[in-house]
Formats: C-alpha cells, structure tokens, sequence
C-alpha cells in the first residue's frame, strides 16, 4: 500500500478493519433475525413477536447496507490513494483540507462541496 506521506494509507487500513468487522457482525445479526423470523413468518401480521422481528431485522439491514457503502467507499479511497487521486474533491478539483482527509478519509468532496449538495 503507497502513502502519501500523510499517514492515511494506514488510518484507511485501520478504518477499512473497523468497517469490516462492523459490516461482518451485523451480517451476522440480519442473517440470525432472517433464522428467527422464518418460523415466524407466516403469520407476520398478526404475531407480534414476528413484526417486532421484521422492525429489528429492518434496522438491522439499513445498518448492515450503511456499513457496506463505508466499507466501499474506504475501499475506494485506498484506490484514489494508489492511483494519486486521493484528497482531490470529486467535484471543484480543489485539493481536500489534511484536517479533512484525517476526520474522513473516505471524503470525496471538500466541505463547501458538500455543502453545496447535500444527501451525500
Ligand atoms: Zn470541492
């Protein structure tokens, strides 16, 4: 893995870790929740023990799909730090803050570009 000489190949690797493991043990909970669920499931509507599942199992999969886009989008930034396009917003070209970059490696956009559209 090259460095930019900013330590961020190694905060990347550290986060992309924490990413996995995270994104692992919620797969692990979602797959469980699906397990306990599929006894239940035909009468979903009216156990409700078994809608109580499918909210928990819900969350549970909007987590799992948010620790997923993270792992991708470190994954990513490890590509951009390999390539020489790392810290460059994506949108204005301009080069992203160091104080940036080391809150949020996997930053694409400089502040006032988020800013300028938010949802990202
Ligand atoms: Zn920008």
């Amino acid at each position: 893995m090259p460095d930019d000489g900013h330590g961020h190949a190694e905060l990347l690797a550290t986060q992309l870790a924490d990413a996995e493991a995270q994104r692992d043990g919620l797969a692990q909970s979602v797959a469980a929740l699906r397990a306990a669920r599929g006894s239940t499931f035909d009468d979903d509507e009216h156990d409700p023990e078994g809608s109580t599942l499918s909210l928990e199992q819900a969350r549970e999969s909007a987590l799992l799909a948010s620790a997923e886009r993270r792992v991708a989008e470190l994954v990513a930034a490890q590509r951009r730090l390999a390539d020489g396009t790392f810290g460059v917003c994506e949108v204005c070209g301009r080069t992203i803050p160091a104080g940036r970059t080391a809150a949020r490696p996997e930053a694409t956009r400089c502040v006032p570009c988020i800013g300028a559209r938010p949802g990202r």
